[in-house]
């Protein structure tokens, strides 16, 4: 090792926090792991509940990837089981299949187009008027025209962003395919599975090394890591800097829970489109788990709203307001000498797991790299804005 070792606080014993920790603690360091909860994982955190049941406490994960060198990662610390996400959607007073496919499309319009009828259909239907799609609503009427926006995205979108549609962006609904064939998978990505375990023994062996030690139940502050090396701060980047420019913008999340007996849903998700229902979706949470086999069953009902100081962070708004605060924020940043901020909070970007552990693998190679060179930080490893 050619710099000397650090004594290095993380911040966040989530997947960030932890790869970091792990990264760094394989490269000679020394870490200290602090989490404000009682739990490691975050919001991946998940516990057996009721009879055994896996709940994923804080709303559904699913592990999926293209990443070979991340799938390999996190099977270096739990067994993970095969599993094909799928999402059904009840809307207008019927079920069907989501993403938007082939099955949707003939089942809601009453007909039995083929692959190629149905894109020269939907397209008929697009508003072709709109060019260059900038807002949500635009985007959806762009490419499923009125009916399928309507039915499928409009109400749930506004429940789930607390906005007009036409105050977001396009790319929010970018992450959501239309397939003109029967393939009803949620995600494309070639690897895709749920920990036989849990997500959360998977952070604990991430953080099972001698160099590692783990505080839970104390929330730290920048004025009590004066005494470390280097700081990595998976936390909310607006409260390092004790939220000076304000407090950027999330959406929380509340959960009705319920215990049943047997299959309450048939399915691990069913979304309620309606913005006259109330909740966004319902998880089944035995579902995400097919191997294992319960008389009991737990649910969730989902509800967003505007996050207040107390609660707990799900979905950066990222609106202009966010934008403009999040600039001044990392302009703060840049007067930081030995400081890394690293995941979903501390870059304020909504990030899935994968792309979570890709990043916190590349922030600590970065961090190494930068010492090497004899500087103290590479605060971010991927531009917040
Ligand atoms: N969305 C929608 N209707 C749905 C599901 C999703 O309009 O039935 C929109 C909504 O705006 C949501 C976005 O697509 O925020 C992304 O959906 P995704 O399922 O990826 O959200 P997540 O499960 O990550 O909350």
């Amino acid at each position: 090792m050619p710099h000397a070792p650090r004594h290095v606080a993380v911040v966040g014993a989530g997947f960030s926090g932890a790869v970091m920790a792990r990264e760094l603690a394989e490269a000679g360091h020394r870490v200290d792991v602090f989490d404000s909860r009682a739990h490691v994982a975050g919001n991946c955190h998940t516990e057996r509940q009721e009879g055994d049941v896996m709940v994923h406490v804080y709303g559904p994960h699913i592990f999926h990837t293209a990443h070979e060198h991340v799938w390999q990662y996190i099977n270096r610390f739990g067994v993970m089981m095969p599993y094909n996400h799928r999402v059904k959607a009840t809307t207008q007073g019927r079920v069907f299949s989501l993403p938007v496919n082939l099955l949707t499309i003939n089942q809601f319009f009453g007909t039995t187009l083929t692959p190629v009828e149905a894109e020269a259909f939907i397209a008929s239907k697009a508003d072709t008027s709109i060019t260059n799609p900038q807002t949500f609503r635009e985007q959806g009427l762009r490419f499923v025209g009125p009916d399928l926006y309507a039915a499928f995205f409009d109400g749930y979108t506004r429940k789930q962003w607390g906005v007009d549609p036409e105050e977001l962006p396009a790319s929010i609904l970018a992450r959501l395919p239309v397939r003109f064939n029967y393939e009803d998978s949620y995600f494309n990505h070639p690897y895709q599975a749920i920990p036989r375990d849990g997500y959360t023994p998977i952070v604990a062996n991430i953080l099972d090394h001698p160099s590692i030690s783990v505080t839970l139940g104390v929330a730290k502050s920048r004025a009590d890591l004066a005494g470390f090396d280097h700081v990595v701060w998976s936390g909310p980047i607006d409260a390092y800097f004790g939220f000076e420019h304000g407090r950027l913008g999330y959406r929380t999340l509340d959960f009705d829970k319920k215990v049943h007996e047997g299959d309450f849903q048939g399915c691990p998700v069913m979304n309620y489109c309606d913005a006259d229902v109330p909740y966004t979706r319902i998880t089944e949470h035995k579902h995400f788990a097919p191997w294992e086999s319960h008389d009991r069953t737990v649910t969730y009902h989902e509800y967003s709203r505007l996050c207040g100081p107390d609660d707990v962070p799900y979905y950066p708004i990222r609106l202009v307001k966010e934008k403009d605060q999040l600039r001044r924020y990392v302009d703060m940043v840049s007067a930081l000498r030995n400081v890394t901020f690293v995941g979903r909070l501390g870059t304020y970007r909504y990030l899935d797991m994968d792309v979570t552990i890709h990043e916190a693998l590349g922030a600590s190679r970065a961090l190494l790299d930068a010492w090497d060179a004899g500087r103290e930080s590479a605060p971010f490893s991927v531009d917040p804005l």
